[in-house]
């Protein structure tokens, strides 16, 4: 092998402080770990390595084990990987080393045949893809300036373009308030093109529902690579205050109030990721101390996706919400929207970084979980339309 390749952080959205680059027999060993930036937990990663001259490389990540979602379950994370400008993969199997201290690495391959190898922890999905998806859409959403970011990035709402002549339906859609959890990213693609698609399910709900997107909550951290979640020094989705505590808040409010004034019956849905290997998808119930009418809308939405994901448990589609927070735990999006916009169902939707049931889950699978998603939140506006 010729001279030791190049490792960094990705030019979007990268994160990892590179320990290391080492020869290990016919390999190169890169050894990264996670770097928490704003947040207190570590998780999002995003490398690349170049001048590998085709040859294979081993990457050890050095921190998975206190990553969210703890050190027992890391032998289920499967990485994604991409040679030179091919497509993203999942890599096929990951290897555990616990070490005397206790301290456990996970490993994964690339077998090489590449100049550059980027890894990241989950298929990325930044300002660059959006744009792609709304090029290959034609004009079928119109791209609207609602605020500027506190790094001085403009934050765009998408409205789908159709011509209605009264009141109606709505679904405003957010993603990233925690700027890492990109699986919401994609599940949001897969919702941009159903919607704009020539299927009959898309024409048919675009006819009956005024869908606005907030694709980046966090863009700052989005196009950084932050993790971003229980950003410092206030979480996104515990900054939906009286007074909001994030700019990017305070604009997405007076735009859902926009968004208020022109639509009814109306549905929220914020879309995240769980814990690192948590399989599935599913609502977070509003908390206990939350009215009992938001308690209830939000499990019927959930009765309703229950329709979309059959492979799923039923009552597996809601959880209760009683994690620890570092904020005040009632200052979500989905209070905010309650509160202060008569009564408005949000809710927040974890889609897994992983797998719904067995299979590993790509790009594909999460657009089409927003497909279904999409039909979920139709559906359940169509019962309210009704009354
Ligand atoms: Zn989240």
């Amino acid at each position: 092998m010729s001279a030791a390749p190049t490792a960094r952080r990705a030019a979007n959205s990268g994160n990892g402080l590179i320990l290391g680059v080492a020869r290990a027999s016919d390999a190169w060993r890169v050894a990264f770990a996670s770097e928490p930036r704003t947040s207190p937990q570590p998780l999002w990663f995003h490398i690349e390595v170049s001048d590998l001259g085709g040859a294979p490389v081993e990457f050890v990540w050095e921190n998975p084990d206190i990553t969210l979602g703890g050190r027992d379950s890391i032998h289920l994370l499967r990485p994604v990987l991409r040679a030179d400008d091919g497509p993203w993969q999942r890599c096929g199997q990951v290897e555990i080393d616990e070490h005397d201290d206790g301290r456990k690495s996970l490993r994964f391959h690339h077998d090489g045949g590449a100049d550059t190898v980027a890894a990241a922890f989950c298929f990325p999905y930044g300002p660059e893809h959006l744009d792609a998806t709304l090029a290959e859409l034609g004009g079928a959403w119109t791209r609207s300036p609602i605020g500027v970011t506190g790094g001085g990035r403009r934050i765009d709402r998408l409205r789908l373009q159709w011509e209605r002549e009264a009141r109606g339906p709505g679904l405003y859609l957010t993603a990233r308030q925690h700027s890492g959890e990109t699986p919401g990213s994609w599940v949001l693609d897969g919702i941009l093109r159903f919607l704009a698609g020539d299927g009959e399910d898309s024409r048919r709900m675009r006819e009956a529902v005024d869908v606005w997107v907030c694709p980046f909550v966090d863009l700052d951290g989005v196009v950084n690579g932050d993790y971003g979640k229980d950003a410092l020094p206030w979480d996104f989705n515990r900054a939906w205050e009286q007074m909001p505590m994030r700019p990017a808040v305070q604009a997405i409010q007076r735009d859902l109030e926009r968004f208020a004034n022109l639509t009814a019956p109306r549905l929220v849905i914020d879309l995240h990721a769980p814990g690192h290997s948590t399989p599935g998808l599913y609502l977070q119930l509003p908390r206990e101390q939350r009215p009992p009418e938001q308690q209830q809308a939000a499990a019927s939405f959930a009765t309703e996706l229950a329709r979309h994901f059959t492979e799923l448990e039923p009552d597996a589609l809601a959880r209760q919400t009683t994690y620890r927070s570092r904020w005040n735990m009632l200052s979500t999006v989905a209070s905010w929207v309650w509160d202060h916009l008569g009564q408005t169902t949000c809710v927040c939707i974890e889609t897994s970084y992983q797998r719904l049931t067995q299979d590993l889950l790509f790009p594909d699978d999460y657009r089409d979980i927003g497909r279904r998603i999409a039909l979920a939140a139709e559906a359940w506006l169509a019962c309210r339309t009704a009354d």
